[in-house]
């Protein structure tokens, strides 16, 4: 592995994100009550739980598009943003600019080539000078085996290569930390194999990740620690196999004996 490489993730070991008493609500429904995360460089971290439990929130608002009411998110290196207070537009900036969303349905410019919607974030918003912006663009469509789709259209690629587009659009960020929401939920069953090698790829690269996912067994052989939410709470966490084999908790063994 090449240290310099700058489509590899950071590996420098410790702390990489802190999160504390973040807290959401959309107009009087609360979704996320209380949530705290601690995220190592280079760890996978699982977020599972019921439809409706604030997934898919919790990782919103860390990229920054949803803003949390109160709570502090802490990336190493960057200010602590505590939503309390008024946050200063740059703070905020800042810590979009630390993670990268894979979203359940790719989200890709219909209208704009493969390499086009790859390359608008690091040109338009990064302002990375396009050549070196297409170069990256190329090794990584050619790391996950789609260097012939490069001037194709989502609409010519299957789901699971719409996907492995959403996953190197959010790598050409270069982002510290990868947010996966539901990767595979919308792919033909024949088609999630596909995707969920390249995030087990990654994985094993180090890349630092939290995957809101329902395919526990994939959960189970990826992910370094498992975070069980229900009712905007983390009701526990921890090693795999002590959260999905031999839950603590009542309300988590219902849930994994419905699913695993
Ligand atoms: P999950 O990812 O666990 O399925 P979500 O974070 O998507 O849960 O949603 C949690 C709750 O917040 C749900 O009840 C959902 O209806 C509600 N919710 C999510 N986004 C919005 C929104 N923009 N406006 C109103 N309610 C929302």
């Amino acid at each position: 592995m090449l240290p310099t490489d700058p489509l590899r993730p950071h590996t420098t070991e410790g702390p990489l994100l802190q999160v504390t008493d973040l807290q959401k609500s959309f107009g009087t429904t609360r979704v996320l009550s209380s949530i705290d995360l601690h995220i190592d460089s280079g760890q996978v971290v699982a977020l599972v739980g019921p439809s409706g439990s604030g997934k898919t929130t919790v990782l919103r608002c860390l990229n920054g598009l949803e803003t949390p009411d109160a709570g502090t998110v802490a990336f190493r290196g960057g200010p602590s943003v505590d939503f309390a207070a008024k946050v200063p537009k740059k703070d905020a900036l800042a810590l979009r600019d630390r993670s990268a969303m894979v979203f359940q349905t790719y989200n890709l410019f219909p209208h704009r080539t493969v390499l086009e919607n790859i390359i608008e974030g690091p040109v338009q918003v990064q302002k990375r000078p396009r050549k070196e912006a297409v170069a990256d663009a190329e090794r990584l469509l050619a790391r996950v085996g789609l260097a012939e789709k490069r001037d194709a259209y989502p609409f010519n690629l299957s789901g699971g290569q719409q996907q492995r587009v959403g996953i190197v659009r959010a790598l050409a960020l270069q982002p510290d930390l990868l947010l996966f929401d539901e990767p595979t939920s919308a792919l033909d069953p024949e088609l999630v194999g596909e995707v969920l090698t390249v995030i087990k790829e990654l994985a094993e690269e180090k890349w630092t990740m939290v995957i809101v996912t329902h395919e526990l067994a994939f959960a189970r052989e990826v992910a370094d620690e498992v975070v069980f939410m229900d009712g905007g709470v983390v009701v526990e966490h921890g090693h795999p196999d002590q959260v999905l084999r031999h839950p603590r908790e009542e309300r988590t063994r219902r849930f994994v004996q419905r699913l695993l």
